[in-house]
């Protein structure tokens, strides 16, 4: 089986969607472009492009939502450096 080692949020953003978008800013990271790494087919370029993202700042996070499919939270290190209850577009959050 030629299953791929998923087990990190990053390896899955960027196998699935080839790039990093940001959840909150539609800030994008590319793969090859912004790297200077050229990426094969076959390589293990998701592994490359995933440690590229977490060095830049970058957050990935599994998000399980039930009876869905798996997704991710993204967000660039602008918006992850933000506290996140206090984004819009988030669950309600009225503090108290
Ligand atoms: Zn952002």
């Amino acid at each position: 089986m030629a299953s791929p080692h998923l087990d990190d949020p990053y390896y899955c953003v960027a196998l699935v969607f080839t790039l990093f978008m940001c959840d909150r800013c539609r800030e994008y990271l590319l793969g090859d472009a912004q790297s200077g790494e050229s990426y094969g087919p076959g390589d293990d370029w998701y592994h490359r492009f995933g440690e590229f993202a977490r060095r830049a700042g970058w957050h990935a996070e599994t998000v399980s939502v039930p009876n869905d499919s798996t997704k991710w939270l993204v967000l660039c290190p602008t918006c992850a450096a933000k506290p996140r209850h206090a984004e819009p577009g988030t669950a309600s959050d009225s503090g108290a």
